[in-house]
This record gives structure tokens, sequence and C-alpha cells, in this order.
């Protein structure tokens, strides 16, 4: 394969699958997924682009594992923690560890970021009811997740 995969246009690149987020599950809603570098890639970590339709959303999760985030196209808003920010193109967006996240697009156009992970990473984890209620309890939260 060639040092280069051109990107096509429209976010999309050369011998890169366009893929379902996740595989299963219906805790999310309209985002895809492209590995832009895998683990092959010999870096140790892996940078995807994920895209969210209009009006959809990311997983509501957290893991030991850490993202590094650039917003690529679009906005939205993440929760980040007991954080919630607005997000503009190129934007940066850390989520530590062990940290509560979700990302939304807008209303009126796709959000598209790139997310920089380690290639060995646990499986992300879903709030149970006692995490819901404690996410909850501050207003702001309750209005902006979605599970
Ligand atoms: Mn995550």
């Amino acid at each position: 394969m060639s040092a280069r995969r051109r990107h096509l246009g429209a976010f999309r690149w050369e011998a890169t699958p366009l893929a379902a987020y996740k595989a299963e599950g219906t805790h999310f809603r309209d985002v895809t997924r492209q590995v832009l570098f895998a683990a092959d890639a010999g870096v140790g970590c892996e940078l995807r682009y994920f895209e969210i339709a209009p009006g959809g959303h990311t997983t509501l999760e957290r893991h030991q594992h850490a993202h590094a985030v650039v917003v690529a196209r679009g906005s939205g808003r993440a929760l980040v923690g007991e954080e919630i920010v607005e997000l503009a193109r190129l934007d940066l967006v850390s989520v530590p560890p062990r940290t509560w996240h979700q990302l939304r697009a807008g209303q009126a156009e796709p959000l598209g970021f790139l997310c920089l992970v380690a290639c060995e990473r646990d499986r992300p984890e879903r709030p149970d009811a006692d995490d819901l209620a404690r996410l909850r309890a501050k207003h702001a939260i309750a209005e902006f997740i979605r599970v």
C-alpha cells in the first residue's frame, strides 16, 4: 500500500472503509466510524474519524483509557465529566481516564471529529442506575445526556 491514502472529499479516505460506530446497541444514534490509522501503523495508538449526523449522539460511557479529540467539521456539544462544552471546528477536547463522556451533533449539520486512542485499551462501561442518578443530579447534565 502507498504511504499516502488520499482524502476523497467529504471526510472519506482511500482504502478506509466506512463502518458503523459500534457493532451493536441502541444507546447511540447516527454515528459512523473510519479507522484512519490502526495498530499496524506502529504508533501505539489509533486515529479514528467519527461523524455524528444532525441530532445524533455517541454512547454515554467511561473507561480507563483517555481520548484526545479534534473537531473536524460541524458543531455540537460534549459532556466531559461534569462539564458540557460547545464544540466548533478545530476545537480540542481531552477526555481523561474514568470520565463520563458523550458527544452530540447539533440539529443543523453533522459533527465530525478525529479521536486518538491507545491501541491497548479497556472496554467502555455504560452507566448503571446509580451512575445515572448521580449524573442527573445536575440539571444541565440531566437535560443533555441521551441513554
Ligand atoms: Mn469513549
